[in-house]
Parts: structure tokens; sequence; C-alpha cells
């Protein structure tokens, strides 16, 4: 028997190649959805670990997030992410929308809802909300009203600003600060003045006004890296994807083909999951819509500035704040003292007493450049007039996480930048928070928008002509 007779002959793997630029939660979900489909995945990420904008690091023994993220129960795909990750149980959802919101030296506030239909499950909170005099509760009644009757997706409405609409309205400014920013900042992350109307409208429409349970909040348990970059991880090697960190992608052209380290890679569909402002560079000129107008978007930074007190400070898992500098303040301590093991349980005891807390700054362009120390004893002093117990306890650490290019900007106008998922190479495929899913720039977007790039890359592998739309055709359909 010859040499050759008795070597196993490898059955060539049937399965399309579809190979993903970018691990934040775009390429995660996009390389997850392809792997389930039945494609053999690689996904190149040029850092050294998944996760995208959502990350965490370890310092002296303590979990730190990059930034706090929430989501809400209207968050469809990216619950089913969670879902898919096994990692439910490691976020907690509220039953019932709840955001208390503290003022110094004075009552706390709370927006909440009841089980009413919607939009009578807001009706009574708003009535109630003390930051606004009755006269300003009355006027929000009606504007809510009036942004229910409003269409996202009608390109009128992008081109105005969600503030010059509150104050043709007749919003005064204190309602804005104390109301309408409290939740433009947080999911838009501009305030009002600043932010696209239609934009607005998602969030409010979707989150809060069209559904009942809609806009009741979640957020994680675990630190962010192990809640979506681990153990998207651990779900793509199992569906025998290939994940290559640290791999700089250095071009995408026609082939589909990518180059990264030097080496040309060939694959059946390419999947290009980076942010805005680093697809230009990647691709062949005019490959996507707009593309050399593609920094347009713009970008708007985060700045969060995490304390370890000694002791229990605040008595609430999460507050908004107003008449402070601080905009949001979450209990970070079960996250911080995460136990770290394979099965990502969490430890339930808290370290002594110590409370660990990220105070979260949306749209910080005034204060992103500011001394490290200098926003430590801000929100220190901030902190202390908001929850007395912190004027006695005693600073164990402190830290703040600057993200510079946290979000695309959302500003009036911005729509028409942001492409859809089809380019001018065949079988390329564009995903992203940034792209036009209708979203801000969320977590949900991010999931979406991977979502459909991998059915498209599927359809396409399997000759379906649905993806062989040229961008052109493709903002045509969508507009018509
Ligand atoms: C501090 C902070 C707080 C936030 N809070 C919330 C919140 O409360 N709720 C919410 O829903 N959203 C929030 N967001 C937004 C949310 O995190 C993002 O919208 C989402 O994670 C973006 O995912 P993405 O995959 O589109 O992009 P990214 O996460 O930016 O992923 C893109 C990936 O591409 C990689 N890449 C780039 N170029 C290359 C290349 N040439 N080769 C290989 N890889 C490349 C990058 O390294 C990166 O990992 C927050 C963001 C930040 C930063």
């Amino acid at each position: 028997m010859s040499a050759s007779a008795i070597k196993p002959t490898a059955e060539p793997d049937a399965r399309p190649k579809i190979a993903v630029v970018g691990g934040g939660l775009a390429g995660l979900a996009a390389a997850i959805a392809a792997a389930d489909g039945g494609a053999q995945v690689t996904l190149y990420e040029r850092a050294p670990r998944l996760g995208g904008a959502t990350w965490s690091f370890q310092r002296n023994g303590r979990w730190f997030d990059n930034g706090q993220h929430v989501f809400m129960r209207c968050c469809t795909e990216y619950r089913a992410f969670l879902d898919r990750l096994g990692a439910t149980d490691q976020v907690i959802e509220q039953s019932r929308l709840s955001v208390p919101v503290s003022r110094p030296g004075r009552r706390r506030a709370r927006i909440s809802r009841t089980g009413a239909p919607a939009p009578l499950h807001l009706a009574r909170s708003l009535m109630r909300y003390s930051p606004l005099s009755v006269t300003d509760r009355l006027r929000a009644v009606r504007t809510a009203l009036a942004l229910r009757r409003l269409d996202p997706d009608d390109p009128d409405t992008d081109e105005m600003s969600f503030g010059g609409w509150l104050r043709f309205r007749g919003e005064s400014d204190r309602a804005i600060a104390s109301l309408w920013d409290l939740i433009c900042l947080p999911t838009v992350n501009l305030r009002a003045d600043d932010a696209s109307l239609s934009l607005a409208v998602r969030v409010f429409r979707t989150g809060l006004l069209d559904d009942t349970d809609s806009a009741d909040l979640g957020w994680t348990r675990v630190p962010l890296s192990a809640l979506h970059g681990d153990a998207a991880a651990r779900v793509i090697t199992d569906q025998g994807g290939s994940i290559q960190l640290l791999a700089q992608v250095e071009a995408v052209d026609h082939g589909p083909s990518l180059t990264a380290d030097g080496e040309r890679v060939d694959a059946d569909a390419v999947i290009l999951a980076v942010p805005h402002d680093a697809v230009d560079e990647l691709l062949p000129p005019d490959t996507v819509a707009r593309q050399a107008e593609l920094a347009d978007l713009g970008i708007s930074p985060i700045v969060n500035v995490h304390f370890v007190f000694d002791r229990q400070i605040m008595d609430v898992p999460f507050t908004a704040a107003l008449d402070s500098p601080v905009q949001f303040v979450f209990d970070r301590t079960e996250a911080a003292h995460w136990a770290g093991d394979e099965s990502g349980e969490t430890t339930d005891a808290p370290r002594g007493e110590e409370q660990v807390v990220a105070v979260s700054q949306s749209a910080a362009f005034d204060e992103i450049g500011d001394r490290p120390a200098e926003m430590i004893e801000r929100y220190q002093s901030a902190l202390a007039d908001l929850f007395p117990l912190s004027a006695e306890a005693e600073v164990l650490d402190a830290v703040v996480t600057r993200e510079h290019r946290a979000t695309f900007a959302g500003r009036p106008g911005t729509r028409r930048l942001r492409s859809g998922p089809n380019a001018a190479v065949a079988g390329l495929f564009l995903a992203g928070a940034w792209t036009d899913t209708g979203w801000p720039a969320t977590m949900e977007g991010a999931v979406r928008s991977g979502n459909q790039a991998a059915r498209m890359a599927l359809d396409f592998c399997r000759g379906a002509n649905a993806s062989t739309l040229s961008w052109e055709d493709q903002r045509e359909r969508t507009i018509a």
C-alpha cells in the first residue's frame, strides 16, 4: 500500500468562509450569527481582546469597566445575543422601570412606570415629578403625546434638533435639563439641543412611549469583558470559528478579500464591523455610500470616574442626578468583586463594607481633557452633596476612564451619512453601531447591524440575490 493510500484524506470544508473584521458587539454578533448559519468564520480584531467599546480591566484586585453600559427591555436583539452567549443570568433586569433622581439636599424623585397601557404607564410618574413645576409637568405630558406622533424614519425629522423641537413646543430650559436630557444624554450621547430629533424619537417612542414595559432597564452584574468578549469567544470557537487577536486588517478589497499583517486572505464574504472613521482607509474609494464623508458623523466622548469607598455611600443601585455635575452614578460593587471563574459566577461577598461606584458622564466634551485628579476631586465633592454618607467615607481607590471616541455623534442631518449594510464590492457587508440601523450608537444597534450583515452574507454565499444590490440600489429601496 502506498503512503498516500494510508494517509487519511481530509474532507474539504464545504462551509462558506466568512471573514469578520472587528471584534466589537457588531462583529461578535455577526460572527456568531454567521457560524450558527453554517459558515466557517474567522474574526480579525486589532486589539488584544474582544468586546470593542465594551471592555474591563483589573486594578488592585478589583474589576472596572471602561464605562457603565445600560440597556432597555426593547433592546430585543441585544437581549437575544446575551441569551445566545448564555449570559442572561449575568445581567440585572428591572421588572418595572424605576429611575431614582437625586438632588443635593432634596427628597429623591423618581421616573417610573405603572402596569397601565402605554402611554398611560408614565402619566402618574410625570405628574408627580417634583423637579418640574406643575405647569412643566402638564406640558411634558402633552409633549410626550406629540412625540408619539413623530416618525423616526422621516428624513425631515432627522434635519431638526430635539432641543429645537422641544423649545418650539414651549418646553422650558428647566424641563429640558431635568427631564428630556436625563433620557437623551445617556441614550444618544448628546444633549437634546445637539441631538437629531429622529434619534430622540426612536429612543422615546421605542423605549418609553409605545409599549408599557419597553423601558425597563438592565445592566451587567459582571465585568463587561466577561459578559461579552470572553463569552463570545467561547461560542465562536465552539462553533469551529477562529479568532485572530492583534490582527490589524490593512485593506478589504474585491474578491472579496482582506489583507492582514501583509497577507491577502480570500473569503466567500467579508463583514466589515469597524468604527465609521476606520472604514474609508480600509476600502477602495466609493465602495460605500458617502465614504469620504463618514468622518462627518463625528464623535462624542464619555467619561467615567470610579470610586472605591470604604463603606456604603448610596442606598440605590443607581441614580440620575440633577443640580449637580454628576449625570448618573451606579453601584458597581458586585461586578468589581467578580470572582472570574469559568462559570462566570459572581461572588456575593463584598470585601468588607466597601462600595464601588461609577459616575458616568455622557457627551463629556467639556471635561474629557481635564486632569484625572481634577475630575476625581470634582466628583468626590459632588457625591458628598448627593449622598451625605460619602462625606464621612474614605476613598480607597479612584480611577478615571476616558473614551474620546465613545460613539458617533447623532446630530441633526447625520442619518444620510449612515450607510446600509451593502457595499459596491460583491460579498462585502457593513456592520457597526454607526450604520443605518435607525438607532443611536447603542449595543442594540451594534448587534442588529451584525445580525443583518450575517444574514446577508449567508444569503450571498448561498447565491441568493438580495445582497448583490449596490449601495445606490439599496439606498433607493430604503428611501422608497
Ligand atoms: C463608555 C461607553 C459607554 C457606553 N454606554 C452605552 C450604554 O449605556 N448603552 C448602550 O447601548 N451603548 C453604550 N455605549 C455604546 C456601545 O458600547 C457601542 O455603540 C457599541 O459597543 C459599538 O459596537 P461596534 O461593534 O459597532 O463598534 P466597536 O465596539 O467600536 O468595535 C469595532 C472593533 O473594530 C476593531 N477594529 C478597528 N479597526 C480594525 C482593523 N483595521 N482591523 C481589525 N480590527 C479593527 C476595533 O478594535 C474594535 O474592537 C457606550 C460606549 C462607551 C464607549
